[in-house]
């Protein structure tokens, strides 16, 4: 049986057994009972618990579970079906979400391809997030995929091994995603635009400023050929407290704005702001 995965220890390939994987030197990493596994090596990690805590897990999946993403995910589906229609191979793709938080992105792909005809090979779906609570959440979403506690620095995945990376407003280490995608593979990588959150933006810093370019796209230059960019705005309204509080929970802006912004926003029980999302798909370039 061949098997894609990756011993986080020795880096030999990994394979499955009754209780979880082990590889040929007898590193082995069980499954517990919530049905995933963990492959962060204790003196790798940088923090007790390192990722989102339950508390963003849960906001950002009550703020999901309401739609209001639901078009964003909706271009990443459209994304990765113009990927598979261009395959060569179609006897099995595999797709990896690095910095999968709770799995909602890849659940609603896992559901968009099962019902779109487009793709009739099959694909197997991995999920990769540092948070084990996020995991763990993503586990209870669906259990057929395989969901792993992972660094997005330490890819659980050999060498060219998969078709499609997706990286969705999450860290991203460029040259994992080079170095696990097949030379026909695609990364496919979602980030802010510069309207994007405009609205609770203004209601942070007095003096708004612009997005930043992402920074992907430098590294990624070297990595992978140029990528057309598809891009997604659209106006929402939030009207209850809970919801926008979920949103800023989701955001960098939470760890960043002092007491005094995050009770101004906390008194707000309605807000207007704008998604900007961009899409870009990367293909791999050709070695040498
Ligand atoms: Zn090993």
């Amino acid at each position: 049986m061949t098997s894609i995965l990756q011993c986080p220890v020795c880096r030999k390939p990994l394979l499955p057994t009754v209780t979880g994987y082990q590889c040929a030197a007898r590193h082995s990493f069980d499954a517990g009972r919530q049905g995933y596994v963990n492959l962060v090596l204790a003196h790798k990690k940088h923090s007790k618990e390192p990722g989102d805590d339950p508390g963003m897990i849960q906001s950002r999946r009550r703020f999901l579970d309401l739609g209001y993403y639901c078009r964003v995910s909706d271009g990443v589906n459209e994304a990765v079906r113009t990927v598979l229609s261009g395959l060569a191979d179609l006897s099995g793709c595999s797709i990896l979400d690095a910095g999968c938080g709770e799995g909602y992105y890849l659940q609603r792909l896992k559901e968009a391809l099962a019902h779109g005809g487009t793709a009739r090979l099959p694909i197997e779906y991995h999920g990769v997030d540092v948070s084990k609570f996020a995991v763990r959440q993503a586990t209870q979403r669906d259990r057929t995929m395989a969901w792993f506690v992972a660094s997005i620095n330490d890819l659980p995945f050999l060498d060219e091994t998969l078709d499609i990376v997706l990286n969705i407003f999450s860290p991203a280490n460029v040259m994992q995603f080079a170095r696990i995608l097949k030379p026909s593979g695609s990364l496919v990588f979602v980030s802010p635009g510069p309207k994007h959150l405009n609205g609770l933006r203004e209601i942070i810093y007095p003096v708004a400023r612009e997005h930043e370019a992402p920074s992907i796209t430098a590294k990624a230059r070297e990595l992978f050929a140029p990528a057309p960019v598809s891009r997604i705005t659209y106006p929402l309204e939030l009207t209850n407290n809970q919801v926008i509080m979920d949103l800023l929970a989701m955001t960098p802006y939470y760890w960043n704005i002092d007491q005094e912004t995050k009770a101004r926003v906390a008194a707000l029980n309605r807000l207007a702001l704008d998604v900007d999302v961009e899409i870009r798909v990367f293909r791999k370039k050709k070695a040498g």
